[in-house]
């Protein structure tokens, strides 16, 4: 799952936020610069070339930890919501969503649907953020060089 990351320009204050993958960890641009008013931010970062491995060993395995957790979580928790759900018979209904169904259907589809789709939707973006990690880790690189040594605050908090 994306994590809600922020920070604020030094210099100007312009705060700068987004949902971010991968986050809080030692990696990320050691430089940041605010788009708002070009002040350069120093941030406590460390491009993925740039880390001891003793850092890309801590930063992976919170990434595996999150890929367990959320990619193979969510993916868990919407096969047992499912289950429970759409499959388990209740009420002498077929199943607790046909149950709903008969009584308002829009709110069959909002409380029981729903929630399963946003959940493997979460999982599937999680599990592919994680197999990209590295074409990320180096797409950021490719940007601080191409700008000399910075990303922009919107490349960094797009
Ligand atoms: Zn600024």
């Amino acid at each position: 799952m994306a994590v809600y990351r922020f920070s604020k320009c030094g210099n100007c204050g312009h705060r700068f936020e987004n949902m971010a993958e991968g986050g809080d960890s030692a990696y990320g641009p050691p430089f940041i610069k605010c788009s708002s008013c070009n002040h350069l931010n120093k941030t406590k970062y460390t491009l993925w070339r740039d880390l001891s491995i003793l850092k890309k060993i801590s930063v992976m395995f919170g990434q595996i930890i999150r890929l367990i957790m959320y990619g193979i979580g969510g993916i868990v928790a919407s096969i047992l919501i499912a289950y429970h759900t759409l499959i388990k018979s209740s009420n002498g209904f077929d199943s607790n969503f046909e149950y709903m169904l008969s009584i308002n259907k829009w709110y069959a589809i909002i409380i029981f649907l729903l929630p399963i789709l946003g959940l493997l939707y979460l999982a599937k973006s999680e599990i592919k953020g994680f197999f990209n990690l590295f074409k990320t880790f180096k797409y950021h690189e490719n940007l601080y060089d191409k700008n000399k040594g910075f990303l922009w605050s919107y490349e960094w908090f797009d």
